[in-house]
């Protein structure tokens, strides 16, 4: 068999090349007539990559086995890895949020403007203002579209059936309003029959809500359903177009999900809101380390 012409070449044009091919060949004789059953023996550079490692190793064995035999041998594929083993892919750094701070706007404080406040026409058929619970550092913020029935009576947002809903799905990405949560509504008092909150009431009230926002320092706001979303977001596309997508309202991280009543309406929008929840879940893994923690832990 001809020996490749690369070969030839290199073996005539160095004779110190064939110096250390006779060294490695006696070398690779003392450990049988294997190849170069372990490279690493004969001192690669500390520097080279395994690609570069094999492909010395590739061809000081063509080499060898032109000289030695006249004709390549099979041999099974080198696999080298690195002198120090890479890096362990980390999850991203979590971070702590500041402590809120600045204007003395305390929720009580807000709360009391809220209860004597008639700025829209939404006050005249309330039996009580609802303007919101949870903790005072929360992780999210969640905001509905406003109280209904049973709020309207309680004086609590989200109590209802939907209310209930709602407290299980934030429970399944570890989160509760006694424990990380605010929820608050964007407006403040009862729309007449459940209907959806005008822009004329929507529109004074969401003052309250910034400075809820403002006092609170979420690490996130979650959207519960089209209407808050909408308000928000200043837009009037449907809900399908944004739920699960991470964007921003007064530069904190917004997402919206289904409103818990549709979901109890239709069953099928149920899978969807748990793959949002998921993500819901992930971003807040990375703003917080505290709850990043929790997880992990919980896993
Ligand atoms: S809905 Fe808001 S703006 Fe309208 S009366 Fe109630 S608190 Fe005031």
């Amino acid at each position: 068999m001809v020996p490749d012409r690369r070969v030839t070449y290199i073996i005539l044009k160095s004779r110190e090349f064939v110096n250390t091919l006779v060294k490695i060949l006696t070398l690779e004789n003392q450990a049988g007539r294997g190849g170069l059953a372990n490279p690493g023996n004969f001192g690669f550079n500390k520097g080279m990559t395994p690609e570069q490692k094999t492909q010395v190793a590739l061809f000081l064995d063509l080499a060898g086995d032109y000289l030695r035999d006249g004709y390549k041998q099979f041999r099974e594929e080198y696999r080298f890895s690195d002198d120090a083993p890479p890096p362990k892919p980390q999850p991203p750094q979590a971070v702590r949020r500041p402590e809120p701070s600045g204007p003395t706007d305390s929720l009580e404080k807000i709360a009391d403007e809220i209860r004597s406040c008639a700025k829209c026409a939404l006050h005249a058929a309330r039996t009580q203002t609802v303007p919101g619970e949870g903790v005072k550092r929360p992780l999210i913020f969640v905001v509905g579209e406003g109280p209904g029935a049973e709020e309207d009576a309680s004086g609590r947002p989200f109590v209802g059936k939907a209310g209930q809903l709602l407290d299980k799905m934030l429970r399944a990405v570890n989160l509760s309003r006694d424990r990380n949560c605010f929820i608050t509504n964007v407006v403040k008092c009862r729309p007449p029959d459940n209907r959806d909150p005008l822009p004329e009431e929507t529109g004074p009230c969401i003052e309250y809500l910034n400075r809820q926002l403002a006092r609170l320092k979420p690490a996130a706001i979650l959207c519960a359903g089209r209407i808050a979303a909408q308000t928000l977001l200043k837009t009037t596309e449907g809900i399908g177009k944004f739920r699960g997508i991470f964007t921003e309202y007064a530069t904190f991280p917004l997402m919206a999900i289904y409103h818990p009543s549709a979901l109890l309406r239709n069953e099928t929008l149920k899978r969807p809101t748990w793959e949002d929840l998921k993500a819901l879940r992930t971003k807040l893994m990375e703003l917080d380390e505290r709850y990043a923690l929790e997880i992990r832990e919980g896993d």
